[in-house]
């Protein structure tokens, strides 16, 4: 573990404020906003989260429009610098995406078709401004139920990677993402990488997102499918659906019934109303519930055909 000494390369209120005679409003001040640290290793990430503890800060797009008007509390660590935890990689089983890997480096790295669901994802994914800056990692920790990136990485049986100073551990996206905005994150652990096993790399993929307009929208409902054929007939088929329950759920009767089915047009017909009772959808200002489950229905059927219309 390095402990060099942590610079940050910007200095903001809260670095200045260390540096303020202590006087009562200075005192006042640092208890308030707590320390800005921008490490520049993974190493002295992990070991500062361990000392002194903060909130990650990666592109901050969550992160700052969730503070509104106040202040962030206590120490910020911006991960923004840890250059080694960027970036998709391929191994022998896996897909890696980097923890600090942004939604225009998905768009832009070539990636076999499993993967053109998560591509699309990251297209829909606020703006140009918003791909280059956002991060999947933010986007999975920050687990709102309306995350773009969930359901495409669900359909790939993704696993995360949490690094901390006590140990490394993985686990499934599905044991993750917990409930609305909750996560089995640890105070400490920085997910380092997302891994996709390569089993279904070839299989056609879809993402389809429905929300009250074409861009920087918040979704009524999104679908993510990947089905792989063999000999003509689904031989593996995964579909996942977001903003429609707590988390995205996959829709796991589903895949088992379209298992066997003609790899054709026409799987979509396989697809009942019952199939989506694992999802609870509510009403809000976006859609009523009934509307939702009924759009989740079209988009499923849908990203089937897009799916087999390319085998
Ligand atoms: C205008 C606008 C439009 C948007 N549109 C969409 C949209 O259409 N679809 C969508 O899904 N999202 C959208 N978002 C949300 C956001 O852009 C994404 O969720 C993005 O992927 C978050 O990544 P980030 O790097 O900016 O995370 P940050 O804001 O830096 O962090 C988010 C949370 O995750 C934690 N965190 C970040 N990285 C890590 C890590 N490696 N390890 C541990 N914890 C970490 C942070 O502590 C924080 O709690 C939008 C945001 C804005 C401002």
């Amino acid at each position: 573990m390095q402990h060099s000494s942590l610079v940050p390369p910007v200095q903001t209120a809260a670095v200045r404020i260390q540096t303020l005679k202590v006087g009562p409003v200075a005192g006042r001040l640092r208890g308030i906003l707590g320390l800005y640290l921008k490490p520049k290793t993974l190493d002295e990430a992990i070991s500062v989260l361990a000392s002194s503890g903060g909130q990650i800060l990666a592109g901050g797009t969550d992160f700052y429009p969730a503070l509104g008007e106040r202040l962030p509390q206590g120490n910020v660590v911006d991960i923004s610098g840890l250059g080694e935890i960027r970036g998709i990689v391929t191994d022998e089983h896996h897909i890696r995406i980097g923890g600090l890997t942004t939604w225009m480096e998905v768009i832009q790295s070539p990636l076999p078709p499993c993967f053109d669901a998560l591509k699309a994802a990251a297209r829909s994914v606020g703006s140009v401004q918003i791909q280059n800056r956002g991060t999947v990692a933010g986007n999975l920790c920050n687990a709102s139920p309306a995350a773009d990136g969930v359901p495409p990485l669900l359909a790939l049986d993704a696993e995360v990677e949490l690094s901390s100073s006590i140990a490394q551990r993985r686990m499934p996206l599905t044991q993750f993402i917990i409930g609305n905005r909750k996560t089995a994150r640890q105070p400490g652990e920085i997910l380092t990488g997302v891994m996709i096993p390569r089993q279904l790399e070839n299989a056609p993929s879809a993402f389809l997102k429905l929300g009250a307009r074409r861009y920087l929208v918040i979704s009524i409902s999104m679908v993510a499918v990947v089905v792989q054929s063999d000999g003509g007939r689904v031989s593996d088929a995964r579909v996942a659906v977001g903003s429609c329950s707590a988390t995205a759920r996959r829709l796991v009767a589903l895949e088992k019934d379209l298992v066997g089915k003609p790899a054709a047009a026409g799987l979509a017909s396989s697809v009942r109303p019952e199939h989506l009772s694992p999802l609870a959808p509510i009403d809000d200002v976006r859609a009523t519930a009934e509307y939702r489950r009924d759009a989740s229905l079209t988009l499923i059927r849908r990203a089937l055909e897009a799916c087999v219309g390319r085998q």
